[in-house]
C-alpha cells in the first residue's frame, strides 16, 4: 500500500494527479523526467511511499530504490551517444539542497564539462591528523553498529 501525502508534489505526479514524463514505473518506485532538466535526460527516481529523505528509509525500502540505479543509469547511457557519464546525486535537508521534501535520486547525464551540472569539491588534507580522523570514524561507527 502506496502512503502519499496530499500536499506533496511528488505523491500527486506519483498519483498522476499533476502529469510527468516517465521513464520507468514498479510497484516500489517512479522515475520520470526532472523538469528542469539540468542536462538533456536528467531523471528523478522516487519511492511511491512517502519519505522526506535518506534519514526515513528502511534497508527493504533502500533496496527497493537504489537497486535500480545501475538499470536506469544504462538505459540513460545508451539513450543517447553523447552521454559521457552520469552523476547520481540526492539532497538530503536543505542545507544539502533538498528543495521538495519527497525523497528523489537525481540521475544527471553529462555530455561535457560545460553541460549545465558542476559540484564545488575542495580537499581538506592538511587539516587532519591521523588521530582527529581516526576519532572521526569511531564517532560514526558507534552511530552504525546503534542504528
Ligand atoms: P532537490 O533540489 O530537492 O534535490 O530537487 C528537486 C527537483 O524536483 C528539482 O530538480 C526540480 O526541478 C524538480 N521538480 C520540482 N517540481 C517538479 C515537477 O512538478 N515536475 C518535475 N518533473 N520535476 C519537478
Ligand atoms: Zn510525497
Amino acid at each position: 500500500m502506496t502512503e502519499n501525502k496530499a500536499d506533496c508534489i511528488f505523491c500527486k505526479i506519483i498519483n498522476k494527479e499533476i502529469p510527468s514524463h516517465k521513464v520507468y514505473e514498479d510497484d516500489k518506485v517512479y522515475a520520470f523526467l526532472d523538469i528542469s532538466q539540468v542536462t538533456p535526460g536528467h531523471t528523478l527516481l522516487v519511492p511511491k511511499k512517502h519519505v522526506a529523505n535518506i534519514f526515513e528509509y528502511d534497508q527493504e525500502l533502500a533496496a527497493d530504490v537504489f537497486s535500480l540505479l545501475p538499470k536506469l543509469s544504462r538505459a540513460i547511457l545508451e539513450s543517447n551517444p553523447a552521454i559521457e557519464g552520469i552523476n547520481i546525486l540526492n539532497n538530503n535537508g536543505s542545507l544539502a539542497y533538498q528543495s521538495v521534501f519527497h525523497s528523489h535520486i537525481h540521475l544527471i547525464p553529462r555530455y561535457t564539462k560545460e553541460d549545465g551540472f558542476g559540484l564545488k569539491w575542495e580537499t581538506h588534507y592538511d587539516d587532519y591528523s591521523p588521530d582527529e580522523l581516526g576519532q572521526l570514524a569511531k564517532t560514526i561507527a558507534e552511530k552504525v553498529e546503534e542504528d
